[in-house]
């Protein structure tokens, strides 16, 4: 099989089936989270892949109900919802869009090569994204906001996580005060963190992610409802963030193997915008050393190779 526009359904369900078998037997190669005590409280041998199509149709294999936390999945929806509130240039005016190659709570580069946060996908870039909308945004209204992007009206905040994340968050402290010191933070810092906090701490499933990839991948329209959440013209400034800087320091290697613009947490979460259009969301929080899920990128490599989902292919 070579090509997702000539599969069919019974043909995608078969690979799908396939990418769970490979990444369910790659869970115990990686390590849950515990730099966040909460995050260390996930069952290491969980993995589940959710997909959903333009169409309606829907394939989901194992863990796909089961909640987990958005981590930093959600700086996908902080810059969706930057570019909606500040439009491109002001967006792109405080937050630059290039892959750092450091790791994504680095502050190394931020202090010594440049005043701006090298792109949204890194700590440094989401906080600052954060700062552009906390003025004027609440949490309630980003909650309501990753609720549509999602189609989950579940997506609530797991409150033990974020006490977790608050507590142990002083390297993003430092990383706020340090745009601040900058001039470059547009908020209040402690608005900030607590918005960034937050939305780290969203409790999202495979299924919510899969919603959330098919919006991206179908161009910001959410085929369920009609209804237009991402502009067309900040469709692709996402797409290619996410492509160019979404799976950590494995972002260079996961473009060339898979293709697929996608964004991944250490809470196990992995969001994909796929050809099709169609979105697949994949859960396994036992983690590789790049902070990502072993078992999603593993069966990610298997659903790209098989239905030809790269995008230069
Ligand atoms: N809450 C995490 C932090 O800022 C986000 C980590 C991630 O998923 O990359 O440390």
């Amino acid at each position: 099989m070579s090509s997702i526009e000539k599969a069919s359904f019974e043909e995608i369900r078969g690979v799908f089936e396939e990418a769970y078998r490979i990444g369910l037997a790659s869970t115990r190669l990686g390590k849950v989270a515990d730099y966040i005590p909460e995050l260390a409280k996930a069952n290491a041998d969980d993995f589940g892949i959710c997909m959903k199509d333009a169409d309606g149709r829907e394939l989901s294999f194992g863990e796909c109900e089961k909640r987990f936390s958005m981590q930093s999945v959600s700086k996908v929806v902080l810059l969706a919802a930057a570019l909606a509130h500040c439009g491109f240039e002001e967006t792109f005016s405080h937050v630059m869009m290039e892959p750092s190659g450091d790791s994504f709570n680095s502050i190394l580069k931020l202090d010594t090569t440049s005043n701006l946060p090298f792109n949204p996908m890194i700590n440094a870039g989401a906080i600052e994204t954060a700062s552009l909308i906390s003025g004027d945004l609440s949490f309630e209204d980003m909650l309501a906001y990753a609720r549509e992007l999602c189609g989950d009206p579940g997506i609530a905040l797991d409150e033990a996580v974020f006490a977790s994340e608050f507590e142990t968050g002083d390297r993003n402290r430092a990383i706020v005060y340090l745009l601040k010191s900058k001039g470059v933070l547009m908020g209040e810092p402690k608005r900030t963190l607590d918005l960034y906090f937050k939305m780290c701490s969203l409790s999202v499933n495979a299924r919510s992610l899969a919603h959330m990839g098919l919006v991206i991948a179908n161009g910001g329209i959410d085929p369920a409802t009609g209804r237009r959440l991402i502009s067309p013209e900040h469709v692709r400034p996402l797409k290619v963030i996410m492509f160019t800087c979404g799976m950590y320091d494995y972002s260079g290697k996961f473009s060339v193997r898979v293709g697929v613009p996608a964004k991944s947490g250490v809470g196990g979460g992995l969001v994909c915008a796929a050809k099709g259009p169609m979105g697949i969301g994949l859960y396994g929080p036992a983690l590789d050393s790049f902070g990502n899920s072993k078992a999603a990128v593993k069966a990610m490599e298997h659903i790209s190779k098989e239905l030809g989902l790269h995008s230069f292919d």
